[in-house]
């Protein structure tokens, strides 16, 4: 334990995802040893950035607009619509050049254990982008883990009696894994291959 500010700093360091407390304990020395003027522009983007990037009123992509640029970018096929978890997907997808269309991020994933059902996530949302019929496919790009499977199968069964092609990622996705650490070329191939949801 430290005094004070500097272990108020291991402890918030600590908080963030992926930073064990020997990591939490490294950075902020590292910062008590950095030029004041680079803490500051730390300090400064920190702030921005809750400041200014907002989510996208249509997609709830991260956005400094109203809407983000995929959902203004009127070359994007407007008739295939990929679901996903985070935002953090959609720059994963973006990597692969695969997908053309547009995207609907859930904000997570049902998991009963934590809580979270379908309220939870932006699903009501999804629904009237799909009322008017311009959307013809519905890709279900969920992680290839448990809950990510769960969120995908009650999707499904919202989906499919609406008439729309649903359909999921072909496997090869390394299992209990998350999207975005997926590599290009197998996001991609998971994408091509992708088969319709039963
Ligand atoms: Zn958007």
């Amino acid at each position: 334990m430290y005094e004070g500010v500097v272990q108020d700093l291991i402890d918030e360091l600590g908080r963030l995802p992926g930073v064990g407390p020997k990591s939490a304990q490294r950075i902020a020395f590292h910062l008590l040893q950095a030029e004041p003027v680079d803490v500051r522009r730390l300090a400064d983007v920190l702030i921005e950035v809750k400041a200014r990037v907002k989510f996208c009123s249509v997609c709830f992509n991260v956005s400094e607009d109203e809407q983000c640029r995929i959902c203004r970018d009127e070359r994007r096929d407007p008739s295939v619509l990929c679901v996903v978890e985070e935002y953090k997907d959609v720059v994963a997808i973006e990597r692969t050049r695969e997908f053309r269309g547009r995207y609907h991020v859930l904000g997570g994933a049902i998991s009963p254990i934590d809580g979270i059902g379908p309220d939870q996530l932006h699903v009501k949302e999804l629904m009237p982008r799909l009322a008017d019929g311009t959307v013809t496919e519905v890709i279900l790009a969920t992680d290839p883990n448990l809950e990510g499977e769960a969120t995908a199968t009650y999707l499904t069964r919202l989906l499919l009696p609406m008439g729309l092609r649903v359909t999921r990622l072909a496997s090869g996705l390394p299992v209990g894994g998350d999207l975005e650490y997926a590599d290009e070329v197998t996001l991609g191939r998971a994408f091509a291959g992708r088969r319709s949801a039963q």
